[in-house]
């Protein structure tokens, strides 16, 4: 499983914004760092698997950060680099973290962004098509050749504005995620096991549903689980929580290449593990220091509080 060593399991290609965050939170503030949906995704899901990761950046970012990512043995021959300003975010967070407040998105050379896949990357088995326009996540599944297993995610601004595109991604995923907010309006209901309900009818075999510090569910249309947020003391910054997710769980699904309802249980825990490790810290901060012993740990922790023998 461990970092550098992420060559055992099935290859995960990741499709999505790479950018230069400015967050604020009541711990703390971070200025134009390493951040974007691919970033968070592909470290969190190199931990298990190799990774091959697909964007733009503009001419401004800085070496540095591509080197991190070489780092980590992810593939970036992906990514595009362009003339002119790479994406920005720049959101802050109250109290409450599990809501961002975003500041500004400049999408800058993110705008003209359209993924060409090279015949390698056509071929990867798994992908996860990060928070893009659903209209990008369809030419992406056009171009891959019979994945093994693809997965989405998306945002409420995808849900208002480009539903229909929506729709035809989840048709073709084998795996959504949302958060639970996007969920009840997506299905316009306040009932999040008939949002979820509403999601498998188009199409996907399971549906995970984010609730930030509350956990995750998953929903298949014979099985339901759900793993709680992890009892962190300390969360500095809730950025990427849902990437490093979503990257944790695809990471697993590559690495054990085993679909079955039991082991999407798994991997939805190593999902919620590594994002608990991304909210200790600003941008990839965590990340980069995490270790496999400490990810096989904190999953055993997981396992402890979940668990409440028979009555
Ligand atoms: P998360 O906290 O996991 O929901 O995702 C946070 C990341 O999403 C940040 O690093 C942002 O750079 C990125 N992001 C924010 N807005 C957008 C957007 N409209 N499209 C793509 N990526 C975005």
């Amino acid at each position: 499983m461990p970092h550098g060593e992420g060559g055992a399991g099935c290859a995960v290609l990741v499709v999505g914004s790479i950018a230069l965050d400015s967050v604020q939170t009541p711990f703390g503030s971070a200025q134009e760092v390493l951040g974007g949906a691919a970033v968070f995704s592909a470290a969190a899901a190199s931990f298990f698997a190799p990774v091959r990761m697909v964007g733009v950046v503009g001419s401004d970012f800085p070496r540095e950060h591509l080197e991190r990512l070489q780092q980590w043995d992810i593939d970036i021959s992906g990514v595009e680099a362009r003339e002119g300003d790479t994406f920005r975010w720049s959101g802050y967070y109250e109290y409450d973290m599990n809501q961002a407040h975003t500041v500004s998105t400049r999408l800058n050379v993110f705008e003209d962004f359209r993924p060409e896949l090279s015949d390698a990357h056509r071929r990867t088995p798994y992908v996860f098509l990060a928070n893009i326009d659903p209209e990008l996540q369809l030419t992406v599944l056009e171009q891959m050749e019979r994945p093994q297993l693809a997965v989405c995610d998306t945002m409420n601004f995808w849900i208002s504005g480009k539903r229909d595109e929506l729709e035809q991604v989840l048709g073709r995923v084998d795996l959504a995620l949302m958060n639970d907010a996007e969920a009840r309006q997506f299905c316009d209901t306040p009932n999040l096991v008939q949002a979820a309900r509403g999601i498998l009818d188009l199409g996907p075999r399971a549906v995970v549903l984010k609730k930030g510090e509350h956990g995750a569910a998953m929903f298949t249309r014979e099985d339901h689980f759900a793993a709680p947020g992890y009892p962190l003391e300390a969360i500095k910054d809730p950025t990427g929580a849902g990437d490093s997710f979503a990257g944790g769980m695809i990471g697993y699904l590559a690495y054990t290449n085993d679909f079955s309802d039991e082991n999407l249980r798994k991997a939805i825990v190593c999902g919620s593990v590594l994002a608990s490790f991304d909210v200790e810290d600003f941008s990839l901060e965590r990340l980069a220091r995490l270790t496999p012993d400490e990810i096989v740990a904190r999953y055993r922790e997981f396992r402890a509080i979940t668990d409440f023998g028979e009555i």
